[in-house]
């Protein structure tokens, strides 16, 4: 009897678990939104995308994702899920910044077309209908927001129109003006086929076009002042967004064959130095032959010294070509790649 019960219970799951699913095959849109204390906020914004999803008719849900609070955002998230069913709550056991939260929220979401926007209400939700227009009917596989009149402070615009001017000219990207803007339409495929990690959230659409994801398109967003609490970014988000850059630039070029990197520099760098040294050996033997007295000692001139320093650094580069392509080699990923179709 007891067994009877349990295969009941068992398919009658099964079944709900699927039926679940279906109507999650068809679902329109997933807002993901990375948050870190953003308690005073959050009940607007819900409500806000609700109204906008409701309006027009999609099905939707919205994915928060809290990012290890501690001003009681959960409890917030908690209660609203009792009013909006379409939430999905998810929390970190501590802060893991921005990029952790996009990329698990990536992981979770399962509408058609993924909306990522910040909680702190400088996205207007009013924005996602066009958006989601621009990814289904234009076939964008990402189209990102531009904050054209920004408000924040001078000090955050200056350093980031310059950083944007470096992105676009590193990444190929020419139409981008706004990397950065956290409102952001992606195809559902993208999102699944990228990870983001670090703080690589500032080069989601170089990620993309890395991944083979060239459709990119742009579309002018209304900002808004923060209304509450404070930016968790300080001064420190333009040192690391370079140095990601250069990762980003570099893992995406390289990581499958470092040794074309390294051993390119270090085989130029080992030959003009060998070059040298030979030209230094060769005066020296033809002095010495001729019988004829040299002004300087071999280890007075500096190119004796510049033809060591080449051919040392070319070496080692060389070697470290050589050691990246074992890791490389052995990485789990290095057959890995992103297939679009097959018939
Ligand atoms: N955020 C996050 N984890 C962090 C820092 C920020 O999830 O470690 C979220 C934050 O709550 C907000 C979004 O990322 O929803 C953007 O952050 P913020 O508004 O502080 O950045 P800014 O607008 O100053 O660039
Ligand atoms: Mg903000």
């Amino acid at each position: 009897m007891h067994v009877f019960i349990w295969v009941l219970g068992l398919s009658h799951t099964c079944r709900e678990g699927r039926t679940s699913h279906i109507s999650h095959l068809n679902m329109d849109i997933s807002v993901v939104v990375p948050l870190f204390n953003e308690a005073e906020s959050l009940p607007e914004l819900t409500s806000w995308i609700s109204r906008v999803m409701n309006g027009n008719g999609f099905s939707y849900e919205i994915i928060l994702v809290d990012d290890g609070s501690n001003d009681g955002s959960w409890e917030v998230i908690e209660k609203l899920k009792g009013q909006y069913p379409e939430i999905v709550g998810i929390k970190f056991r501590r802060n893991y910044g921005k990029s952790a939260a996009l990329n698990v929220g990536f992981e979770a979401c399962q509408g058609n077309v993924v909306i990522t926007m910040d909680a702190d209400l400088q996205d207007s939700p009013d924005e996602i209908p066009e958006l989601y227009r621009k990814v289904t009917e234009e076939k964008f596989d990402l189209v990102s927001g531009w904050k054209q009149k920004r408000h924040d402070p001078l000090s955050k615009t200056i350093p980031t129109k310059l950083f944007n001017r470096v992105t676009r000219r590193m990444s190929g990207i020419h139409n981008l003006h706004d990397f950065n803007c956290g409102l952001k339409a992606y195809r559902k495929e993208v999102v699944k086929s990228i990870e983001v990690y670090g703080e690589m959230h500032r080069y989601i659409p170089v990620i993309a076009k890395w991944a083979g994801f060239s459709r990119i398109g742009e579309q002018v967003v209304e900002h808004r002042a923060r209304k509450y609490g404070t930016t968790k970014f300080g001064f420190s988000r333009f040192i690391n967004g370079f140095l990601d850059l250069l990762s980003i630039f570099f893992v995406g070029k390289f990581a499958k064959r470092p040794m074309h990197f390294f051993g390119t520099l270090g085989a130029l760098s080992f030959l003009t130095g060998t070059i040298m040294a030979l030209w230094i050996i060769g005066v020296k033997l033809y002095h010495i032959t001729m019988h004829i007295r040299y002004t300087r000692e071999v280890v007075e001139q500096p190119l004796f010294y510049i033809a060591l320093v080449a051919i040392i650094v070319g070496f080692q580069l060389f070697l470290t070509g050589f050691i990246a392509e074992l890791v490389s080699r052995n990485s789990p990923e290095r057959n890995t790649y992103q297939i679009e179709k097959t018939v």
